[in-house]
């Protein structure tokens, strides 16, 4: 082994300790849950995104244990060289009808999307204009293309600032094409993008719009539909990127749109010409996992009540929940040390809710990222809120952020 090599990681993960931006994962040993054990102790977990408790639902784990008898576990090769299955494509079948779109594309996950999908979409004689806050995964696929995008450039506006965005599509008129793209709802605030002006704004300067609905998969819309199904944008948004590994339970990402934006991707998106194949068994679950979410309203329904009554608690404990709109329900801290060692107090007293520092938000803007589900039941939910309580007058005037 390369020594400088070893002693240059040393020196970059000490760097990360002495900023307090070093992470540990945490070992689950349960099956997802409200309530989970974890480092061999018994928390209630509020930092999974397994909305509607789809991870461990009894008719997807059923129709998995029937898949792996029928097809095996592995596919055996990538999509297109022999590795879609019949359960692929009845999977994007079924995506597809569920997004009111004429195509939907499955690939391993939702990050490989925007790394597969955004480079394929535009050239360099193109632009990418992105909202600040967009996820890394986005950012990825941004970098990966030809096309301009540089925040220093101007091609980046203020989060949700739309007349930032107008000013940016008068500017850039003499692109062939542009891309508007954003977070349907933004993964560390939890607030929804405009999309009915992202759209309106779109059309009138004859821009494409891609949304990552990776969050609102399953938690807006019409049975989980998404962000374009809540503002009744069909047929309005050029690309839909979703994730099947939040709230539908298993793995994987999708995009939907036009059969020949479909078309397109599987002749040009590198990782479904050159990534193998989901394992048969996850495309069956999926399948069965939208089964619950299209025929039984419950779970989505005992996720908005625990969201509502969560984030309701929280504000009239005077927490600040930040403006979130959804399940993503950030408590402000501000300060990176002081968020982390709200974690660990809270983890002491049995609940488990991830700090989330820089960079994963700006410096100063730490938070403890909290998401209530339908897999909570009240008591859990009571239980943290009595944990955040004390918490707070265990840790004083130690900078957490109090609104009133
Ligand atoms: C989680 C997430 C992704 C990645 O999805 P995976 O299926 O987990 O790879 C992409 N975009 C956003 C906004 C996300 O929150």
């Amino acid at each position: 082994m390369n020594a400088n090599f070893q002693s240059w990681l040393d020196g970059q993960i000490q760097t990360l300790k002495d900023q307090h931006l070093y992470k540990v994962p945490k070992i689950l040993e349960s099956p997802a849950g409200g309530r989970v054990k974890m480092n061999g102790k018994e928390v209630v977990n509020l930092s999974s995104n397994n909305y509607l408790g789809l991870a461990n639902h009894p008719k997807v784990v059923e129709a998995a244990h029937k898949a792996i008898d029928e097809w095996g576990v592995g596919a055996g090769a990538v999509r297109w060289i022999g590795g879609t299955m019949a359960v692929h494509e009845e999977l994007e079948r079924r995506l597809a009808s569920f997004k009111h779109t004429e195509a939907v594309l499955v690939f391993t996950g939702g990050f490989t999307a925007n790394a597969g999908t955004i480079p394929a979409v535009v050239t360099d004689k193109d632009v990418i204009i992105s909202d600040e806050l967009n996820h890394a995964s986005i950012i990825d696929g941004v970098r990966l293309s030809a096309a301009k995008y540089k925040k220093s450039e101007g091609y980046v506006y203020a989060h949700k600032d739309m007349e930032a965005l107008e000013k940016i599509l008068k500017n850039t008129q003499s692109f062939q094409k542009r891309l508007i793209i954003t977070d349907g709802v933004f993964s560390m605030d939890g607030d929804i993008a405009p999309m009915p002006t992202i759209v309106e704004l779109a059309e009138k300067y004859d821009a494409m719009v891609m949304i990552d609905d990776a969050h609102a998969s399953g938690v807006l819309g019409k049975n989980g539909a998404g962000t374009t199904s809540h503002f009744g944008l069909y047929g309005r948004v050029d690309i839909q990127l979703g994730t099947l590994s939040k709230a539908l339970g298993v793995i994987g990402g999708y995009i939907a749109g036009s059969a020949l934006l479909k078309d397109w991707l599987i002749n040009r998106g590198r990782p479904y010409l050159f990534s193998t194949a989901h394992p048969p068994v996850v495309a069956a679950a999926l399948i069965a996992a939208l089964d619950v979410m299209e025929n039984d309203p419950e779970p989505m329904k005992r996720l908005w009540d625990n969201t509502r009554w969560w984030k309701n608690a929280l504000n009239e404990a005077g927490f600040d929940t930040m403006g979130s709109e959804t399940p993503i329900t950030p408590v402000y801290v501000g300060d990176e040390g002081a968020a982390q060692e709200m974690e660990r107090l809270l983890w002491d007293e049995g609940v488990y809710a991830l700090s989330i520092v820089f960079p994963t938000v700006a410096r100063g803007k730490a938070r403890i990222r909290t998401m209530p589900s339908a897999a909570h039941s009240q008591e859990d939910l009571e239980f943290a809120l009595q944990a955040f309580k004390r918490v707070r007058d265990k840790m004083g005037a130690s900078g957490l952020a109090v609104s009133d």
